[in-house]
């Protein structure tokens, strides 16, 4: 079935816009993360890409860019981070894509405060939110959640994210398919067909926007997904874009 289904995904336009979600698509999930593994051929990779769709490539990445920037380091693309909140064009270069200011310090403080006596948890501290993880400790599922709970009922304008083992909070009204819409109506991706590979439930809506725009999605890994096509691993899709490289 994945083999049929690889078989059949379509060739990379040229003139496409390219999104890519970074964790558990371009890099196998770390235990934690600050762990991930990025590989010389991953940053080699993104260069050429980046060359071949004409500067069209962006990465789209929970994770802040600040972060994404020190894991990839020397790369100089556009990376939308923060699930949608932070874009940057160029290294040095990072503008808000929202605009409800609050103490994220407090909130940073109140999740280590409720995290502290479970060594198992960890706290992400993001710009505009937070994560909790629970991936070393998964019976304290159930605590996570009703932690996240009470500080998101503290936090009005923020939404609670489920992740892959981890729930976190993050502004309201902005996502991966608002940034990715917002970057659709700049050069050098407006007018261009835009595809998506992503892995987890936050980059579902992404999906859903870059079909409705007539381009094409990818889910990498199991599980329920809008997209059209499917690739079981980041190896799989290293390999079919390395195919457009060659
Ligand atoms: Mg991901």
């Amino acid at each position: 079935m994945e083999r049929r289904r690889r078989m059949t995904l379509p060739h990379l336009p040229p003139d496409a816009a390219l999104f890519l979600d970074f964790d558990g698509c371009l890099v196998e999930i770390a235990p934690r993360p600050d762990a991930v593994v990025v590989t010389q051929a991953l940053r080699d990779r993104l260069a050429a890409l980046t060359r071949r769709q004409g500067g069209a490539v962006a990465l789209i990445s929970g994770r802040d860019v600040a972060d994404l920037r020190g894991h990839l380091g020397g790369f100089e693309g556009i990376i939308a981070g923060s699930h949608g909140s932070e874009l940057s064009l160029s290294p040095g270069r990072i503008e808000l894509l929202h605009g409800a200011a609050f103490d994220v310090a407090a909130l940073h403080a109140a999740a280590h405060d409720r995290a502290g006596p479970h060594p198992g948890l960890l706290v992400e501290e993001k710009p505009h939110g937070v994560a909790l993880h629970y991936r070393d400790a998964p019976d304290l599922r159930g605590y996570v959640e009703a932690v996240m709970d009470d500080l998101a009922r503290a936090h009005p304008h923020l939404m609670l994210q489920p992740a892959k083992m981890a729930l976190e909070l993050r502004p309201a009204g902005v996502g991966k398919d608002s940034a990715m819409a917002h970057l659709m109506g700049l050069p050098p991706f407006a007018g261009r067909m835009p595809v998506f590979a992503g892995d987890d439930t936050t980059d579902e809506p992404a999906m859903a926007e870059v079909q409705s725009r007539g381009g094409f999605a990818i889910k990498i890994g199991d599980g329920p997904t809008a997209a059209a096509h499917r690739l079981p691993d980041p190896a799989a899709l290293a390999a079919w874009l390395d195919a457009h490289l060659t």
